[in-house]
């Protein structure tokens, strides 16, 4: 029995049908949603979501502190002014999606507590058949799509990455990974020790310094951070002015586009140069006396990962009020008391964090098949990491590491509302993107360029991703720069595209 019949018999008979389903109710999923009603009126879809609410990534994550690491100007939707501060709090970001939903009538589009099991393609009815499970009952129900939106995240959100370290199970403490923060943790009196260097302990050791006995981060290297106050005086300066908002949001989307685009070529160009100033900036904050070279000096060229913003410096001036400390060191093991280091030294903990990262989940752990073969997403060749050869009415929803991920949300939202459109002209029912003759002889890379941008979750996953050509139209580029021109002028008549 080959696999699409085994489905057939284990899903129910009764589906509901919808022209377009989206997977996932995170910032993605809304905004492409959004984008939908308003460029495709009349489409009917639905949008699937595991969770009890909308929010992805803002509702999964509740510890102490938790915010965006990027402006809201950009990583707010280009059509919903952000008139906050920049840097937001989760609860900020809820309730801003929440008002994207309201005022463009989407929750009724919603169904929460559906986790997505599997999806069926079949060429000969060219639809999408797709299994869920309604997460209150484990009843199983089963929609028909004729094209998958995948805003699915790409991280799992019911578990965090914790590597194993020996001697995990001697500790007599608590060991809590941030995605899944408890609600029931006691920090008065506490030694909490951090482990992690990114945005994440970046954000709760500031946020816990004040509420536990002493915070120590555990870095094995350092990491680069901007600090500068959690606010734009160009958007200050138009609201004393009486600038609509709207405007106020495209014009400092566009100082932000620019600046970061400038700083972005300085790494380049000047990687030394732009280094110094990073860490004397931080320097400036905790005093010249402490050393900055082991704790901020990281080995790596700025930009080769995601430079988190520190609002107003608050990590920095924990550390110097010497609530926060930092050493920078390998945990040889955990202890009953806390943690060995390959130093020789100890560190004393009654809670340690472990803010060590993401699971990749590729496909939303969904089990994909293509008539009757199981997709392997790896042997894909992506098509700017939007469609994939031998996946057809399907777009994949990835955004940026190093600018906001949402600019490119909305910039696939509208390349697939343009394809759909193309589709409904022409009169196809199916499209997909193929390699063309003068493609066949392109040298297959790994997904992303590891001396490019190298975060741990994706060196761990590289061999589930799909391959990247050499020429631009094959390649997933992460350069919003290029993409916001190149995105929008892709020739839909190109050979890449095979309709029927
Ligand atoms: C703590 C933290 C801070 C961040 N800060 C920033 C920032 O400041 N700027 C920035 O650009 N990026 C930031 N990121 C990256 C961030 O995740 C993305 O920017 C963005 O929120 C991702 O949105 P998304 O909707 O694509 O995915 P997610 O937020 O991951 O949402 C995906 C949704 O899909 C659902 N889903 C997945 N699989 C299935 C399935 N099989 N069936 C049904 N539903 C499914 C999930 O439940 C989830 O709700 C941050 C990430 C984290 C973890």
């Amino acid at each position: 029995m080959n696999v699409e019949t085994a489905r057939s018999i284990s899903a129910s008979t009764a589906s509901e049908h919808f022209d377009v389903l989206i997977v996932g109710a995170g910032i993605s999923g809304i905004g492409s949603a959004y984008h939908l009603t308003k460029q495709l009126p009349g489409t009917s879809f639905v949008i699937l979501e595991t969770q009890e609410s909308f929010g992805g990534t803002w509702l999964t994550h509740k510890y102490p502190g938790i915010r965006s690491d990027s402006d809201l100007h950009t990583f707010g939707y280009s059509f919903k002014p952000w008139v906050g501060p920049p840097i937001a709090t989760a609860a900020e970001i809820l309730s801003y999606m929440g008002e994207v939903i309201e005022d463009s009538d989407l929750a009724r589009h919603i169904r929460y507590k559906h986790r997505i099991l599997s999806a069926d393609w079949s060429s000969k009815t060219s639809l999408w058949t797709i299994d869920a499970e309604k997460i209150d009952s484990g009843e199983r129900v089963t929609f028909t799509a004729n094209f998958l939106w995948m805003c699915q995240g790409y991280y799992r959100h019911t578990e965090g990455y914790t590597p194993e370290w020996p001697g995990m199970k001697d500790f007599a403490g608590r060991i809590v990974h941030p995605q899944l923060w408890p609600d029931d943790i006691e920090l008065a009196d506490k030694k909490v020790v951090v482990i992690g260097s990114g945005a994440t302990a970046a954000t709760l050791i500031p946020n816990i310094a004040d509420k536990c006995a002493g915070v120590t981060m555990l870095q094995r290297s350092p990491t680069y951070f901007r600090t500068g106050r959690n606010a734009i005086e160009l958007a200050e300066e138009l609201r004393k002015l009486q600038v609509k908002e709207e405007w106020i949001h495209e014009i400092v989307r566009r100082k932000i586009l620019f600046e970061q685009d400038a700083f972005t070529k300085r790494c380049l160009e000047e990687p030394e140069k732009v280094k110094k100033e990073l860490i004397g900036a931080i320097s400036a904050v905790v005093g010249p006396d402490y050393d900055v070279g082991t704790h901020f000096t990281p080995s790596y060229r700025p930009w080769r990962q995601r430079i988190a913003f520190v609002p107003d410096a608050d990590l920095f001036q924990s550390i110097k009020s010497g609530k926060a400390s930092v050493v920078t060191d390998e945990i040889e093991r955990f202890t009953k008391d806390g943690i060995l280091l390959k130093s020789g030294k100890t560190l004393a903990a009654d809670i340690i964090v472990t803010a060590t990262g993401f699971n990749l989940n590729v496909l939303g752990d969904i089990d994909f098949v293509i008539d009757g073969e199981r997709l392997d997403f790896s042997k894909t060749v992506t098509y700017r990491g939007m469609m994939f050869t031998g996946v057809p009415n399907m777009a994949w929803v990835f955004g940026y590491f190093r600018a906001s991920w949402t600019l490119r949300t909305d910039l696939v939202a509208d390349f697939v509302c343009r394809l759909l459109g193309h589709m409904k002209d022409k009169g196809a029912s199916k499209v997909r993107v193929a390699l063309r003759p003068e493609d066949h002889n392109m040298p297959l890379l790994t997904w992303i360029d590891p001396q490019n941008f190298n975060p741990g979750y994706v060196m761990r996953n590289m061999h589930l991703l799909p391959k990247r050509g050499d020429k631009p139209e094959w390649q997933h580029s992460q350069d919003y720069w290029t993409e916001k021109d190149a995105i929008p002028a892709t020739d839909l008549d190109d050979k890449a595209f095979v309709y029927s």
